[in-house]
């Protein structure tokens, strides 16, 4: 019995991890635009990166060349976090640059540490 109970959960989790939003499904999202702009102003990408990146504001995502759309794609993945350390949570664009910098938290996560370590 024991042996197809753990197979049944493996498949159930491979599913589940499937069914998991992938990071260019999210470049949809409202905040997404907004995010990559912020990322240009605070001059955590620049140059060529920064050029495709204005490129993608301009014309839209699917208006970059394959070549393009690898190195935006790695940029993003260099400048995002998956999800919160603590909760698992996909983090919104809008706290992702809060999240780069204080070590991968959502918002929410963030201030229950802070009110912790102030305790
Ligand atoms: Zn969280």
């Amino acid at each position: 019995m024991r042996p197809s109970i753990i197979r049944i959960f493996n498949i159930l989790n491979n599913f589940f991890k499937g069914k998991k939003v992938t990071m260019t499904e999210r470049y949809s999202e409202e905040e997404f635009e907004g995010y990559v702009q912020e990322l240009i102003d605070v001059g955590r990408i620049e140059g060529k990166e920064a050029g495709i990146a204005r490129l993608m504001l301009d014309k839209g995502y699917d208006s970059l060349s394959e070549k393009q759309k690898y190195v935006f794609d790695n940029m993003i993945k260099q400048h995002t976090v998956n999800e919160c350390q603590r909760c698992g949570v996909d983090i919104p664009w809008c706290e992702m640059l809060d999240a780069l910098y204080n070590g991968g938290y959502c918002n929410y996560c963030q201030h229950m540490k802070e009110k912790i370590m102030r305790e």
